[in-house]
């Protein structure tokens, strides 16, 4: 039901307070996931963001490069730990928090398994790290967009790779997604207030954008990896 994704200076806590500034929307379950000395380290948990505050109180304020976080609101499978995202690939490399619903993720589930993947959630999100992952060789943005190719239904989603401590990749097609690269700090969220505290000037992404997002800028593509330009928009108020 909501994302935040930050890529910069940054510590755990302000993926928790980007989470809370969503609170308003509704949610079941709340997720984190960053990187940490090269590997991912994914907190979720059914219940409340305050929840996984607590679950994290040791490391709120561990300096991390990036990170991204969830609320979900299931519409797959019950609200639970495992359902919660984010949703890892079978190597535990890369990560996705998504929103929205995934309308063919049945058959993509059947021919991913009979490849190889094993899954561990009854989500519909699941298939997407398990996509990304099959495409995957070096360059992340060229397997998301691989990927999103096979998704139909709608969808917000952000992606973290421990191969890419830098960049987060990721699309939307039906639900918001909003960007924005400020002093140091580079975001993405469903609305823009989990962002205002970094900039004011923010780049509402349409449908079918992919991105890619550092700390010190941002590109966006189309389906078939064209080159989009995207201005951003400033927004004259605080939260
Ligand atoms: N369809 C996904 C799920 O049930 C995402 C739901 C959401 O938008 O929070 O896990």
């Amino acid at each position: 039901c909501g994302i935040v994704g930050l890529v910069g200076e940054i510590v755990v806590s302000d993926l928790i307070e980007g989470l809370e500034k969503l609170e308003y929307r509704g949610y079941d379950s709340a997720g984190v996931a960053f990187l940490r000395d090269s590997s991912l380290c994914v907190e979720k948990n059914k219940g409340r963001v305050a929840s996984l505050k607590e679950k994290l109180s040791e490391l709120l304020n561990e300096r991390i490069t990036l990170g991204i976080a969830h609320t979900r609101w299931a519409t797959h499978g019950e609200p639970n730990d495992i359902n919660a995202h984010p949703h890892t690939d079978c190597q535990s490399k890369l990560c996705v928090v998504h929103n929205g619903i995934i309308e063919n993720f049945k058959e993509l589930k059947k021919r991913l398994e009979e490849v190889g993947h094993r899954f561990v959630s009854d989500t519909d999100t699941e298939v997407i790290p398990h996509l990304i992952e099959e495409y995957y060789t070096t360059d992340l943005v060229e397997a998301v967009r691989k990927a999103v190719k096979l998704l139909e239904g709608s969808f917000a989603i952000a992606v973290i790779h421990v191969d890419h401590p830098d960049i987060i990749v990721g699309t939307r097609k039906g639900s918001p997604l909003i960007l924005t690269v400020g002093n140091g700090v580079a975001g993405i969220a469903s609305d823009v207030t989990p962002l205002l505290k970094y900039s004011k000037d923010m780049v509402f992404l349409e449908d079918g954008d992919i991105f890619c997002v550092s700390k010190g800028g941002f590109e966006v593509f189309d389906v078939v990896g064209r080159k989009k330009e995207r201005k951003p928009t400033h927004i004259d108020w605080t939260y």
